[in-house]
């Protein structure tokens, strides 16, 4: 960024200084406090951001964000009332000076994942800036708009929400031209209130730029009803063959030479590749591309993605291109061998959304071999977490698993749902890495001890469970 404290004093209507100050980045930690930076003071929990101003300025920080007068801090400080707020105004401020089409990215399951292809193909004509990792709520959010140079082609901001109104300001911080919503399902669902997920998901849509449009999935009709009340322009994609202007269709493994990649020449089925080949129509013309997703889930964000680029300006080979050469962020269906095995590491997140997507497409890679699910609780899903975790084990045992790992809470729904499906498999509960490594040797010392044609197993579960601890006894073993 590029701002003054005194641009900046005036947007929060607070005094100017005398002699102006230049400002080229936020920072909300104060180790990572330089000469520049503004100091955005956040209170949390544990610690307060104002207890560090000493800190960041000893670092050389230029100015403070407060929530309370600083006397003595040594360097200008704006006061107000809210500091994420005022961030938040902060980055609205620098979106106005931009010219990059900003596309703000949305949904239950698939966010960063799309955020990170889309980002990868738009990168393919111009600049393109994106927020880092996950960093999707009022904080990071603005933080990742003020990160930008501002002489960017495209920002692709993904937004993420956990209560009633944050989805309002997020979205008039961005005020995006395009604002995407991949698709719905229970998520995050503890802090919303009684307002469906769509009607939360399209107030994305609410405070659109100029000329803005909307850009949803089309199969999920109470999305479509919410998006369309809004009174946005709209535009749709589908992944199950609605006749909107843009669809995709999953049509299996990539060929073997599509993309340069052999994998088939570590394999143990060839073809068999980390990458999908999907038909996509895009607003009247037929083309065929290659995508980091292997499974139908992937037909969902390879449309949005290419409907997004196609709206702006990107031409088929283009897009064709991008998608070819994307990966998908770590963590993320990640598929990795192990001598007979296909490891799946899935391990960021969990809602049921992404849980029965990603059995589907893991049980789609098992294609008949064994099929091992290591899976840790869908968390912050309040009052429905029995009934979604009970769900989710009936589905899980339709899809024939071999052998069922559980770490975390509600285990007996799970357990519950797996019997009621008809699932009477090895089941263990394990709480940590040291366990669950017993229990896999066990397992491929007993029943699979005959196992010759390998197998997949996913590793998959909500962040608190950090089931990569348990990935990795197997990628990395001591
Ligand atoms: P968070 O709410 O944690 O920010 P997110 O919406 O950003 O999550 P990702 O981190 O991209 O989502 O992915 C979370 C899970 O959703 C992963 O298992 C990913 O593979 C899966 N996923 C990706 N695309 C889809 C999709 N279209 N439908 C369902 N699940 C998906
Ligand atoms: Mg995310």
């Amino acid at each position: 960024m590029r701002l003054t404290y005194n641009e900046i004093a005036a947007r929060l209507g607070l005094s100017a200084l005398e002699s102006d100050i230049a400002l080229t980045a936020t920072v909300t930690d104060s180790r990572e406090a330089a000469p520049g930076a503004l100091f955005v003071c956040i209170p949390g929990s544990r610690v307060d951001g104002h207890d560090f101003v000493p800190a960041a300025v000893e670092l050389g920080a230029s100015a403070v964000l407060a929530s309370r007068a600083l006397p003595g801090a040594g360097v200008p400080v704006l006061v107000v009332e809210d500091t994420i707020k005022a961030l938040g105004s902060i980055a609205a401020m620098w979106r106005d000076k931009t010219t990059a089409r900003v596309v703000g990215v949305t949904g239950t399951a698939g966010k960063t994942t799309l955020k990170e292809v889309l980002a990868q193909v738009l990168s393919v004509r111009g600049k393109t800036a994106k927020n880092a990792l996950n960093n999707n709520n009022q904080i990071g959010m603005p933080r990742a708009m003020l990160a930008t140079d501002g002489d960017e082609d495209f920002w692709v901001m993904e937004a993420g929400i956990s209560h009633e109104g944050d989805m309002e300001e997020l979205s008039s911080v961005m005020r995006p031209d395009i604002g995407l919503i991949l698709n719905v399902g229970a998520g995050h669902t503890e802090g919303l209130g009684s307002k469906g997920v769509a009607w939360h998901k399209s107030r994305l849509l609410t405070n659109l730029a100029p000329k803005g449009i909307g850009l949803v999935c089309a199969d999920y009709p109470e999305l479509v009803r919410e998006a369309r009340a809004t009174g946005a322009e709209l535009h749709f994609f589908s992944a199950t063959g609605r006749a909107v202007d843009y669809r995709a269709s999953y049509a299996g493994p990539a060929p073997a030479q599509a993309d340069g990649r052999d994998d088939a020449a570590t394999g143990i089925d060839a073809p068999d590749d980390r990458r999908g080949l999907y038909h996509l129509w895009l607003d009247g013309s037929r083309c065929d591309v290659t995508a980091p997703f292997r499974g139908e889930y992937g037909a969902e964000n390879v449309i949005a993605v290419a409907a997004a680029a196609h709206l702006l300006g990107l031409s088929n080979a283009e897009i064709a291109q991008g998608l070819a050469q994307s990966e998908l962020p770590v963590q993320r269906f990640n598929q990795t061998r192990v001598g007979k095995w296909l490891l799946i590491d899935d391990t960021y997140n969990a809602n049921p959304l992404s849980m029965r997507r990603m059995l589907d497409a893991a049980a789609e890679r098992a294609a008949g071999r064994l099929f091992v699910s290591v899976l840790g609780e869908m968390l912050e899903l309040g009052p429905q977490a029995a009934a979604e975790h009970e769900a989710l084990g009936k589905h899980l045992a339709e899809l024939k698993p071999s052998a069922v790992f559980w770490k975390g809470g509600h285990g007996e729904n799970i357990r519950a749902g797996l019997t009621c499906g008809g699932y009477t498999g090895p089941w263990f509960e394990v709480y940590d890495a040291a366990a669950f490594a017993a229990a896999w040797a066990e397992l491929t010392h007993t029943a699979f001890a005959e196992n010759k044609t390998g197998g997949v197993a996913l590793f998959k579960g909500s962040r608190g469970n950090r089931l990569e601890c348990l990935f990795q006894t197997l990628t990395e073993p001591e």
